[in-house]
């Protein structure tokens, strides 16, 4: 099955829902540790996406994800709006417009190495990338349940010490709540799993 508008129509309106739906709970995680705007950012960014969501489905899917990469980096106030961005803009570069699920190991590959790149955050450090790169290896794994690796890794960061982020400023404080850009990135990738049926 082709990733046709329709298709890319769902997809989007099945993460914009999802970030719209967890606002609160998202800024309510990052008050926790950061500075309690994480929900907002989000919902800000996606809002300015929703505001060009024809002209973006419109295109096939590698430009329309580089185009809510770019809208995210321009709309977002917050680290999560050049984190996030870069993320949907690296994967939508490495995509072809109808990919299998080995493609979509190598998009997350591409999103998770330009996040290390553009944030200078490793594995371990308490951020979405502690969600990207447990998905990327479930996509790798034919018996994966990716939807729960994303969420089981998001829930992991719990543990960690914040490294990058506002959470970093406090230290060994900032263990024993999830990151919130961890829980973000779990629920855009239920949202996609969701919404791309049995092909996720
Ligand atoms: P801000 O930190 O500017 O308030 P948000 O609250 O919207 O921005 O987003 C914070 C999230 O962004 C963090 O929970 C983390 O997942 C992610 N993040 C922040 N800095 C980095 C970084 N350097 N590398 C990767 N992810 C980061
Ligand atoms: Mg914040």
């Amino acid at each position: 099955m082709p990733v046709d508008e329709t298709k890319r129509r769902a997809l989007l309106d099945a993460i914009v829902e999802t970030i719209s739906a967890h606002a609160e709970e998202l800024t309510e995680i990052d008050a926790a540790q950061g500075d309690g705007d994480h929900g907002l950012n989000m919902k800000r960014g996606f809002t300015a996406v929703m505001s060009k969501r024809e002209a973006i489905v419109a295109k096939p899917l590698p430009e329309a994800m580089q185009e809510v990469g770019r809208t995210l980096v321009m709309t977002v106030g917050g680290a999560s709006g050049v984190i996030f961005g870069t993320a949907f803009m690296a994967a939508g570069k490495a995509l072809p417009e109808d990919p299998t699920r080995a493609d979509a190991a190598a998009a997350m590959d591409a999103a998770v190495a330009a996040v290390r790149a553009r944030g200078k955050a490793d594995f371990g450090h308490k951020t979405m990338l502690d969600v990207l790169g447990p998905v990327a290896k479930a996509l790798r794994d034919p018996a994966a349940d990716i939807a729960a690796a994303a969420l089981a890794a998001a829930e992991a960061t719990a543990g960690m010490q914040a490294i990058r982020g506002r959470a970093s400023f406090l230290a060994e404080r900032s263990v024993g709540g999830m990151d919130a850009g961890a829980r973000s990135a779990a629920l855009i990738i239920v949202a996609i799993c969701s919404a791309m049926g049995d092909r996720a």
